[in-house]
């Protein structure tokens, strides 16, 4: 098996990439691998280079970068907007997010929001961890919890909004052919309020769109507006 790993460190032919104590946990402790053994190595900017195991250590240890074996291969421009549910569901959208080729991950706060906190952090890993596990060289950034309406006050012109209304019966027409950077919107359990929804169609950017007849929980209607939206106009071909 391949083992995949992201660092933060630069990557190029010759490089010596030093490893924090949960890297050499994970890759000496846990996968076993000693001095001599390959890894493939990413960062997110210099695209998957094959290493060798220098120094196997318990609390570190050092991985020589060989050839680059893969360029960096961006995913569309597409933010994907959600407000976050419950713990294992947010998680959940994040690493689909990551798998399925979202540019960054932007959790909302909106009146029906019921979690006002995230860990950036542990959400951050899960996307490392998906781009380690699907072979991706990008790992999108996921930001901290911004409010829906401070996010849209600041929206860039140019940025069109997916916005998954549960309400509509309207389809996915709305999206062929318009191309350029993008974002989707997936609302809370409880939906939108009254005020964001007029907000939300007030805004040129805005497109609004269904996801079919039926009412789908926060976490499915982003894997489906992920997929709508990346056959549509995505890197899906
Ligand atoms: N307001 C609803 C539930 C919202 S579902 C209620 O309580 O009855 C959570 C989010 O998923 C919605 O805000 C919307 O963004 C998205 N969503 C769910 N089903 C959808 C559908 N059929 N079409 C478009 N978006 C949908």
């Amino acid at each position: 098996m391949k083992i995949r790993l992201f660092v933060d460190a630069p990557l190029s032919d010759g490089a010596e990439v030093a490893l924090n104590e949960g890297q050499a946990h994970y890759l000496f402790g846990v996968m076993r691998l000693a001095a001599g053994a390959e890894v493939a190595l990413f960062n997110g900017r210099d695209g998957e280079f094959r290493s060798v195991v220098g120094h196997a250590g318990k609390r570190g240890g050092t991985l020589i970068c060989a050839e680059r074996k893969r360029p960096l291969q961006l995913p569309p421009d597409l933010w994907l907007l959600f407000a976050p549910i419950k713990k294992a569901r947010t998680d959940f959208i994040v690493e689909k997010a990551a798998e399925m080729g979202a540019s960054r991950i932007v959790p909302v706060q909106t009146r029906f929001t019921n979690s006002e906190r995230i860990r950036q952090d542990r959400l951050q890993a899960h996307a490392v961890e998906a781009a380690e596990q699907c072979g991706g060289t990008y790992v999108p950034e996921v930001t901290d919890l911004i409010q829906l309406d401070r996010l849209l006050a600041d929206w860039p012109s140019d940025r069109r909004i997916m916005w998954c209304d549960e309400t509509l019966v309207t389809a996915r027409s709305a999206l062929e052919g318009a191309t350029g950077p993008w974002a989707i919107l997936i609302g809370p359990e409880g939906g939108f309020a009254e005020p964001e929804q007029a907000r939300l169609r007030s805004m040129p950017q805005v497109v609004p769109v269904s996801l079919g007849p039926r009412i789908l929980r926060a976490d499915t209607a982003a894997v489906a507006a992920m997929a709508l939206w990346q056959s549509l106009l995505g890197d899906w071909g």
